[in-house]
């Protein structure tokens, strides 16, 4: 077992609590780590060490590019690490062994990209309609910043939030998933290795209601930024409100995957299984419901089917392996929960529908790829986030139908569109109410592409230039070129 500390002001501290929790692998459902059970007195100390450097001459007065080539050599670290930071993840996720080595070597252009964008913050010259006055805006850094990311993606989800944010000048405590807490304290070891000032990146490790609400409720941080649940979303919105918090979101999703009659039926097929079995169906964007136009439906869903049955389970360490277990024992639970409430609802089971018990998924949360067919979208396994391998299959027959559709949810985060023809490829990712539309493709995510919800999938967006400006105020300043002039009591 390996010991986890906190890890506040540059160094590693022992939670108040003296208490510490287990990391459990879900491949084995046995701990194989201790994590230190953080509360809101270590969450306390954690702000005021990142607010202390926000206004020392350590940080605020390190200059842009300074700070863009810490980002730049933080993405040079975290390249010689990808392989390491990836087995630690697959211990705590259960993820494939295969995908997080992919997407941990992806990972160091976040703060590349994020790194140059640092020097290119800049303020305007403002074409004033007034005379006497020079007039011209700064983009300044909000402060400290708490990040509370979930467990499907731990460090390339806190990437998304603390790239821009270090980029724009600000500090931050990190609130990891309970799950899977591990890689973030490696991450954050690197990440001083290399030199960014103590107190600039905290990471606070324990529970949503003692690490998580003292966060958001805390006074010096301006900003939250959340990955996860949509319940627990509102709930850290509302608190947020209390002080005007900045906020960004990003929520759930019931993402549909639409094919055509007209699309290209092998990518289809292949956009359609991967879109809800890759990462177990553990991913915001999961393809879960399946949209199929009525003259492909049956020879859709027939060869979906047996491309899901051919799936190998197993250790998410062995390379044939393609579908993982599930990430933890609540969400083994609710998974299963979920399959029974389509199964009570009335939709047809055409795969799978129960816990694995295959020898290669030993004692592991694993649930056999799953697949319903007939369901209608008011029924609830076409409007929850099963957030697990479950995937829902809707037959439609005319484009304004599948519109329909598509959009009656409350979610709106990805969607799919599978189709031979531009027109109607352009057309449906007009009409979609989703923040990412994905034509002849599924799942594709980069660094430069803005990501986030429409609806009740969330607020803000991340990636992309634009994500920088989440953490970013704007002042105004006047000079005045000339001399006062004109009555003090009239405003000029
Ligand atoms: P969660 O929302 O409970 O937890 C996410 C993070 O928020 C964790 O770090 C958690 O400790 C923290 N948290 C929980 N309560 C909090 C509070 N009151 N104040 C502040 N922080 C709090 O999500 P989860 O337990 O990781 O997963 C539950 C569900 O969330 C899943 O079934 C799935 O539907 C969804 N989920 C979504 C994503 C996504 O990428 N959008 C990722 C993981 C999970």
């Amino acid at each position: 077992m390996q010991r986890y500390f906190l890890f506040v002001d540059g160094e590693r501290r022992e939670p108040d609590s003296r208490q510490w929790f287990n990391s459990d692998n879900p491949f084995t459902r046995q701990p194989w780590a201790e994590i230190a059970r953080g509360n809101e007195v270590d969450a306390d100390l954690a702000v005021r060490a990142a607010h202390r450097t926000f206004v020392s001459g350590d940080w605020r007065e390190l200059s842009a590019s300074a700070r863009g080539q810490l980002l730049c050599r933080l993405a040079d670290r975290l390249a010689s690490d990808a392989a390491r930071l990836a087995e630690i993840e697959v211990r705590d996720n259960g993820k494939l062994y295969a995908e997080m080595v992919g997407q941990l070597s992806y990972l160091p252009q976040w703060y590349r990209y994020y790194g140059g964008l640092a020097d290119k913050i800049q303020g305007d010259v403002i074409p004033l309609d007034k005379k006497g006055y020079f007039t011209f805006t700064r983009r300044e850094p909000l402060g400290v910043v708490a990040i509370i990311t979930p467990w499907n993606s731990p460090l390339m989800l806190l990437a998304w939030k603390l790239a821009p944010a270090l980029a724009a000048g600000c500090t931050a405590v990190i609130k990891p998933s309970e799950f899977t807490s591990a890689s973030t304290l490696e991450f954050v070891e690197l990440l001083h290795e290399v030199g960014f000032p103590r107190g600039v990146v905290n990471v606070v490790t324990g529970f949503g209601n003692e690490v998580g609400s003292a966060l958001v409720s805390h006074p010096l941080v301006r900003k939250v930024t959340f990955t996860g649940a949509d319940s627990t979303g509102r709930r850290i919105n509302e608190q947020a409100a209390h002080d005007f918090k900045h906020v960004s979101l990003e929520l759930g999703g019931k993402s549909p995957n639409i094919v055509f009659d007209d699309a290209n039926l092998d990518d289809a097929v292949n956009g359609a299984v991967s879109g809800i079995f890759a990462a177990t169906g553990q991913t915001c964007i999961a393809g879960s419901r399946l949209l199929v136009q009525s003259k492909v439906h049956d020879e859709v869903v027939e060869r979906v089917v047996s491309l899901a049955r051919t799936a190998q389970m197993g250790d998410p360490m062995v390379a044939s392996t393609q579908v993982g277990p599930i990430t933890t024992g609540p969400q083994y639970d609710k998974v299963l929960h979920y399959i029974d409430v389509a199964r009570n609802e009335g939709a047809h089971l055409a795969l799978g529908g129960h816990a694995a018990t295959r020898a290669e998924c030993g004692d592991g949360w694993f649930v056999e790829p799953t697949i319903f067919t007939g369901v209608t979208n008011d029924m609830r396994i076409a409007q929850e986030e099963v957030f697990g391998p479950v995937l829902s299959v809707i037959r439609f027959d005319a484009e304004d139908e599948a519109v329909a559709i598509a959009n009656d949810v409350r979610f709106g985060l990805g969607a799919g569109v599978w189709t031979s023809d531009i027109g109607r490829a352009f057309r449906m990712s007009e009409r979609i109410e989703s923040g990412t539309v994905w034509v002849n493709t599924y799942r594709a995510v980069s660094y430069m592409s803005p990501f986030g919800g429409y609806k009740d999938s969330g607020l803000g967006r991340e990636n992309g230039i634009d994500a920088v400006n989440e953490y970013l105020q704007t002042k105004c300043v006047w000079i005045n070129t000339g001399a006062l002039t004109g009555n003090p009591f009239v405003m000029r």
